[in-house]
């Protein structure tokens, strides 16, 4: 078999880590399956970098952001493959350039056009081990791409559907998808199996175990995909085609996301086409409007917020500032102190009353709602960020998503 094995930040975190990645991927190959493995950069690193060059500018530009933040893998990548070497294992690293990664010129959230994988399956047939740069690519402009946040799960991913790979394990430092981050849910339960469309959710709504786009590629190249831990060797969480069994519990999942931030509009004259004035410029910048809520119109004027992700605010309100409507600047406030919860389940479609449900549970908890968005299959409240863990602790409990064995340890 060929397998495809991710390893993120924390289980590459130090020398001693690393090795305990050539340990893992050797088990594997002394099993006689071929194998990549696509590496994240040590913890921290990529946060540390990002802090470097907020140390020169508030906003760097994206082109040179990307060779910077492409740094960190480049270090992994070489050291997994010396310690490969170092047990007797042959083993070659390259980077997303190297492996013919293509994407578009979007820097910092680059999409993945192409994976050539010439080199990759060169190696494989010399019987090395390969071993991937994750989260980097490169653009037709020939310059370093990076894939997003978390996106090295997108690398593996990619890299699996293009070789044809028979698994994709992202091993990480939880031992599956859990009902909620077993960090703030200490009674949370892991699944077996999740629905690509419920991981999808819980992705894009903050549960970062793994990269939105990364479930969305699998998805739609049908990568066969799980979740596992680099540091033992309990069974892992599947993610799999939605089935009957998965529909019979309304909600599977909790999931939070601080990285938001809210921005309003006050004031803002009622009338036809200014919405889409503001929202184009925002959209334009490919900036991920989520919630969107425009007041009920009083003297003419109205006030609009709507939510972007926190690493986009800036770039947000500096286009904010150049627009005028009526020949005025536009009244901009900003709130960075709130947080977005979300259930999601495929459950959903079939039970009723899961919005009634979650807002008496946050309402119990003395919790003030500030936006709703809903979906087929998701709910959302943005709320004050400091009762993030209460909320999400309180709609675990509400929805009896905890283990039958462990019982509640509130
Ligand atoms: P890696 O560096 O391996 O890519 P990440 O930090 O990106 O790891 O993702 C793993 C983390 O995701 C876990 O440590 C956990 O705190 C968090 N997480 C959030 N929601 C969930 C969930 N529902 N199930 C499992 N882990 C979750
Ligand atoms: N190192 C990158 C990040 O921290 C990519 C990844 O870890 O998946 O976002
Ligand atoms: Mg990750």
């Amino acid at each position: 078999m060929l397998i495809v094995q991710k390893f993120g930040g924390t289980s590459v975190g130090d020398v001693a880590r690393i090795q305990n990645v050539a340990a893992r991927v050797n088990r594997v190959r002394a099993q006689g399956h071929q194998v990549v493995v696509v590496v994240s950069a040590m913890a921290g690193e990529t946060d540390r970098l990002v802090g470097l060059a907020h140390q020169i500018m508030e906003l760097p530009p994206p082109r040179e952001m990307d060779l910077l933040l492409s740094t960190g893998e480049r270090v992994t990548i070489a050291l997994l493959a010396m310690a490969l070497e170092a047990r007797g294992i042959p083993a070659q690293a390259f980077t997303g350039r190297q492996v013919g990664i293509e994407t578009d010129s979007e820097h910092t959230k680059a999409r993945i056009e192409r994976v050539t994988g010439e080199r990759l399956k060169e190696c494989l047939a010399a019987g090395s081990v390969a071993v991937v740069a994750g989260f980097q690519g490169i653009s037709r402009a020939s310059d370093v791409t990076t894939l997003g946040r978390g996106g090295s799960d997108l690398t593996a991913v990619a890299v699996a559907a293009a070789l044809q790979a028979d698994r994709c394990d992202i091993y990480t430092d939880v031992d599956g998808v859990y009902t909620a981050d077993p960090r703030i849910v200490s009674h949370a339960r892991k699944l077996d199996r999740i629905s690509f469309e419920e991981m999808l959710e819980l992705a894009s709504l903050g549960a970062k175990v793994l990269q939105t786009r990364s479930v969305l590629f699998a998805m739609r190249h049908n990568v066969p995909l799980q979740v596992l831990s680099s540091f033992s060797d309990e069974p892992g969480t599947l993610v799999t085609e939605e089935d009957k069994e998965m529909e019979q519990l309304a909600v599977s999942g909790v999931t939070y996301d601080r990285n938001q931030a809210k921005i309003t509009i006050h004031q803002v004259p009622d009338h036809p086409g200014v919405a889409s004035q503001i929202f184009q410029k925002v959209s334009g910048a490919n900036i991920l409007i989520d919630m969107i809520i425009q007041n009920v119109s009083h003297q003419g004027t109205t006030d609009i917020s709507f939510t972007v992700p926190r690493a986009d605010l800036s770039q947000a309100r500096k286009l904010m500032a150049d627009i005028s409507v009526d020949d005025k600047p536009l009244n901009v406030a900003v709130e960075e102190d709130i947080a977005k919860v979300s259930v999601v389940g495929v459950g959903m479609r079939s039970h009723s009353g899961v919005a009634a449900q979650m807002f008496d549970a946050l309402a119990k908890d003395k919790i003030n709602i500030l936006m709703i968005s809903t979906s087929e299959i998701k709910i959302s409240c943005v709320i004050n960020e400091r009762y993030t863990e209460l909320a999400v602790r309180a709609l675990h409990d509400a929805f009896g998503l905890a283990g039958p064995d462990k019982g509640k340890k509130k």
